[in-house]
């Protein structure tokens, strides 16, 4: 007799040994926990340990930045012995392979002194590097040869692999299969698959660069961008310019973002930043599967960043990490008084002037509000200042700070992300896996992923998990935060539904791990 448990898993087993594998080189500019500024870091260091968990075997390919600060990140990585010239900016620019296997996946890392300097992995103090898109033009073409050359663990990965190429620094691959490698009768079987995290950076250059960039002249087309005339003014070129991620979207086999609604909105005037009508064009080939989350590097019941441990089964560690976060910050020790967190960049994009635009008004009420991020200095300065004139109740932490963001997480009741556009958006995954309420703009991953609250559902019993507002403005936030502080202060039971219903949500990555297994198949089956 089996057990209905154990027929599952043998059906599960059965599934997996029917599933095709893949030979998977993912090509980005980071990789957590070797380098992330933000999501495409998360994204790029946990899809792939889930894909080779599923039997894939999996390759990351990215930069080995030597900044001087997070230089022991590389310490396990060897260097392969492998040199290679990549011909590009009028020269030939010789590169390095440096690997480490660890949890199943080949991580490789393309060494040149252009990854060797102070900083992120697109800039420093100063702004953004003025060589980008030659750093990242040797990233595409080493990502090209690895799986030709590099014997790891014996032998290489070869022709037919498929390359998931992430946004426009890693958007050269999918035009140089076509252009350089195809021709010459290799990569015949290989795919590509172009995955955009964010659209608003699109690799856009001068229309002279081309030639800078190892491409056949009559390749100038695929990557030929004309600004619509409303982003004239910033013209680069009289309105002619190489748009690298452009290159990709017309290329690539496949096209996917980081969640659906996100896909939808790319398509649009609003949200496709120029390219909207070509990814409109390629519709048939969109696809948007939500991010999944590291589940045990956020796990309120072991996380090794927070003073106290819960569980959905037990909350009471929450409030010590909210008694402990609030000594930690200098602010009263008050469990009743609702806090408020704010983490990510200060960026148009995250909304950060809509919070500075409400903070006079929202500071009327009896509350406490911790914002932790680094990015546009004049945010970072009225975080300051705002500090300075609300000492009781704001506190704001200037800086790119993991552990933090961690504590913040767990210890406050309220998660705030008025972002004006967010692909997938992580944080309000991480908040409602903590028990800490999303308010949150609808866009994006955000409206996909946060269920706004009905108290009224289910017999009275409430329906959601955090509160959804729109339009975009001071008075709709102000709103959504005004009924979550009335909720978490008048009604405890709805305040414990809404916790409890976003904890025990399943954002796994082995769950969006398999959504990608479709777009593979297809990638094989339909590509144009
Ligand atoms: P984006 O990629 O647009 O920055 P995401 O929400 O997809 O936004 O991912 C942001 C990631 O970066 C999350 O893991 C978030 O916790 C982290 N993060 C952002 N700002 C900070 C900060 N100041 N300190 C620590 N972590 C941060």
């Amino acid at each position: 007799n089996v057990s209905a448990e154990e027929a599952e898993m043998t059906g599960k087993e059965e599934k997996a040994k029917t599933r095709v594998k893949h030979n998977i080189v993912f090509v980005t500019a980071e990789a957590a926990p070797y380098s992330k500024t933000g999501g495409l870091g998360d994204v790029c260091g946990s899809l792939p340990i889930a894909l080779a968990a599923r039997g894939h075997r999996v390759m990351v390919i990215s930069p080995r930045y030597l900044n001087g600060v997070s230089d022991k990140n590389y310490a396990r990585a060897v260097d392969l012995g492998r040199r290679i010239n990549v011909n590009c900016f009028r020269g030939q620019h010789e590169v390095a392979f440096f690997h480490e296997y660890r949890q199943g996946v080949d991580w490789v890392f393309v060494d040149h002194a252009s990854y060797h300097r102070a900083g992120n992995p697109y800039g420093d103090t100063h702004g953004a590097f003025g060589d980008n898109q030659f750093r990242f033009t040797l990233l595409s073409h080493a990502a090209c040869e690895a799986p030709l050359i590099l014997p790891l663990g014996g032998h290489t990965y070869g022709e037919k692999c498929l390359f998931l190429v992430n946004d426009w620094h890693a958007s050269l691959v999918p035009v140089l299969l076509g252009a350089k490698y195809r021709p010459h009768g290799v990569y015949k079987d290989a795919r590509s698959i172009l995955c955009i995290h964010n659209l608003a950076h699109q690799g856009v250059e001068p229309a002279a660069t081309f030639q800078n960039l190892g491409l056949p002249s009559e390749w100038y087309g695929a990557l030929e961008w004309i600004f619509p005339t409303w982003a004239r003014a910033h013209a680069l070129d009289k309105g002619e310019a190489v748009n690298i991620l452009k290159g990709a979207i017309v290329t690539a086999d496949r096209i996917m973002t980081v969640s659906q609604g996100y896909s939808w909105e790319i398509t649009t005037i609003e949200g496709g930043y120029g390219l909207n009508e070509l990814l409109s064009s390629r519709k048939s080939v969109l696809n948007g599967i939500t991010n999944g989350i590291d589940v045990d590097d956020w796990d309120p019941a072991k996380d090794k960043h927070i003073p106290f441990h819960y569980s959905i089964n037990d909350l009471s560690g929450k409030a010590q990490c909210k008694a402990a976060l609030q000594k930690e910050l200098g602010l009263a020790m008050r469990p009743d008084c609702p806090m408020i967190g704010f983490i990510g960049r200060l960026d148009y994009q995250k909304g950060t002037d809509l919070i500075r635009m409400a903070v006079p008004e929202l500071m009327q009420n009896d509350i406490q509000f911790v914002m932790l991020g680094s990015g546009d200095l004049a945010t970072e300065q009225w975080m300051r200042s705002t500090e300075a004139a609300y000492k009781d109740k704001f506190r704001g932490w200037v800086g790119f700070n993991v552990p933090i963001s961690h504590r913040i997480t767990a210890g406050c009741d309220i998660l705030l992300m008025p972002s004006r556009f967010e692909p997938c958006g992580l944080n309000q995954l991480y908040a409602m896996r903590y028990g800490t309420i999303p308010i949150v703009h609808a866009t994006g991953g955000l409206r996909d992923t946060v269920e706004n609250f009905n108290p009224f559902a289910n017999e009275g019993r409430g329906q959601g998990t955090g509160w959804v507002f729109s339009p975009l403005s001071k008075e709709r936030m102000l709103e959504a935060l005004r009924l979550a502080i009335q909720t978490y202060r008048e009604h405890k039971d709805s305040w414990k539904g809404l916790m409890e219903r976003g904890m025990s949500q399943d954002f796994t990555w082995d769950n969006a791990a398999s959504q990608y297994e479709q777009i593979f198949e297809w990638a094989f089956i339909d590509s144009p």
